[in-house]
C-alpha cells in the first residue's frame, strides 16, 4: 500500500530533529529521517522525493538552492511539531495515529491476528485482536492502551488531537 495521504506535504528532517521526524510519524505524517542524514543526502532526498526539508541548521538554509525549505528555530520537539503543525496546516487525528511505523517510516498495514502468532508473545496475542507489520522492517504492531496514552501524552504537551 502506498501513502493514503498523497496531496499532504512529506518531509525530510535533519539530523538535529530525529524526535521531531519520530513524533511526525506518531501522527501518521511522511518524515524521512535516520542517524546518518548528511547535508548532501537530505538535499538529495527532498530533491528527489520531493520532501520539505525541516532543519535547524541556518547555513543550510543560506546554502541551498532547495525552496522547500522550513527552518526550525525551537528546541524542544513539542515546540518544533506545533510550529510544523502550524505552518502546514496539518491535525493530529486520533484514527491516523500510529499508522506509520516509527522507526523506519514505513505505512503499517494490518495483518491477521494468525499470522503473527509466532512473532508476539503469548500474553499480547490473548488480549489483543488487530495487528499490523511494518513491510520495511516487519516490525509487529497492534493497538492498545499506549494509543490513549499517547493521546494524553500529546495532550500534555499542548498538542491537541483530534476524534
Ligand atoms: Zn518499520
Amino acid at each position: 500500500m502506498e501513502n493514503g495521504h498523497p496531496s499532504e506535504p512529506r518531509f525530510v528532517c535533519d539530523d538535529h530533529l530525529g524526535k521531531l521526524a519520530r513524533y511526525l510519524r506518531v501522527g501518521g505524517f511522511d518524515a524521512a529521517f535516520d542517524r546518518d542524514m548528511t547535508d548532501s543526502r537530505l538535499i538529495r532526498i527532498a530533491l528527489d522525493e520531493r520532501r520539505w526539508i525541516l532543519t535547524r541548521d541556518h547555513r543550510l538554509v543560506e546554502r541551498t538552492l532547495v525552496r522547500n525549505l522550513f527552518f526550525i528555530e525551537q528546541d524542544r520537539w513539542p515546540d518544533q511539531l506545533r510550529a510544523v503543525l502550524a505552518r502546514f496546516g496539518l491535525t493530529f487525528r486520533k484514527n491516523r495515529l500510529f499508522s506509520r511505523c516509527l522507526e523506519d517510516n514505513g505505512w503499517i498495514e494490518p495483518v491477521s491476528k494468525e499470522s503473527i502468532s509466532q512473532r508476539v508473545f503469548p500474553f499480547t496475542y490473548q488480549h489483543h485482536e488487530e495487528f499490523f507489520l511494518c513491510p520495511i522492517c516487519r516490525r509487529v504492531y497492534w493497538s492498545g492502551t499506549h494509543v490513549e496514552a499517547m493521546i494524553r501524552r500529546l495532550e500534555r504537551f499542548g498538542i491537541m488531537v483530534s476524534g
